[in-house]
């Protein structure tokens, strides 16, 4: 059930919508997504790049029920199986939740069965090994609300760490997943978070250069409508 060379999402006719308004925040009439691409999502602050990733991760639903389609790999995914659909999307958010847990807890919060040496590697990896050696009750300690608070850069890397953890994820969404980091930092954890673009199809948010410039193909989001796509060269 691996994400092939040759899968596809694709999706037609889809709008979405938030409820305190009339207009759609944004409108796909077609979008054709390939194997192993690496989609850099840019556009002005406003335009919809995060609505187009919360579609896809299963956070919203389209608004027009009829005549829409998103499929993945050849099959229809739909938001009344939204276990089933959020097994194939990764979601790294702007602004990521973090639960009221334990730390552990947190980051294998989509990967229950993950052995305590697997989470402290994707803590590592995501620049977080000081940090939770340095809590009050290690991997133990609660976080959250309630908890131990977190800053944004640090739920920023807990998300990121999630994601080390379910590598079987077919489709990675990243929401300007460093906005809230230091460019060092940043660096840093473009180090780890670039090789898990490998085999994947991949979704990436930005406003930075340095990151669109690891991507293949681009989408210009402008005003809810992908206005231009194509490879940066065509661009
Ligand atoms: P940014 O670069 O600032 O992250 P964006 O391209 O991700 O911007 P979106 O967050 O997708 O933009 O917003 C698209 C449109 O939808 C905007 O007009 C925004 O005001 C509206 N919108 C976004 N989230 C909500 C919400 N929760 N409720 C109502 N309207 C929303
Ligand atoms: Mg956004």
């Amino acid at each position: 059930d691996q994400w092939q060379a040759d899968s596809q999402l694709l999706l037609e006719n889809v709008t979405v919508g938030y409820q305190d308004s009339d207009n759609p925040a944004l409108t796909i009439q077609h979008l054709a997504l390939q194997g192993y691409q690496k989609v850099g999502i840019i556009g002005r602050s406003g335009s919809g790049k995060s609505t187009l990733l919360n579609l896809l991760g299963g956070f919203l639903a389209p608004t027009n029920q009829v005549g829409q389609k998103i499929m993945l790999d050849g099959q229809v995914v739909d938001h009344l199986q939204l276990q089933a659909w959020q097994k194939q999307f990764q979601y790294i958010p702007q602004t990521p939740y973090i639960f009221h847990a334990t730390l552990a807890e947190n980051v294998a919060f989509y990967a229950p069965d993950a052995s305590e040496t697997a989470i402290i590697e994707a803590l590592a990896a995501a620049g977080l090994a000081d940090f939770w050696q340095e809590l009050p009750q290690g991997l133990a300690t609660l976080i959250g609300e309630g908890g131990q608070a977190v800053s944004g850069g640090q739920a920023q890397r807990i998300a990121l760490a999630r994601a080390f953890l379910t590598p079987e994820r077919r489709v990675l969404l990243f929401d300007e997943p460093t906005a809230h980091l230091d460019i060092e930092t940043e660096m840093n954890i473009k180090k780890a978070i670039v090789p898990l673009f490998d085999n994947h199809l991949v979704l990436f948010a930005t406003h930075r250069l340095h990151w669109v410039n690891q991507m293949d193909y681009i989408l210009v989001v402008e005003d809810g409508k992908i206005v231009e796509q194509g490879t940066p060269k065509q661009l």
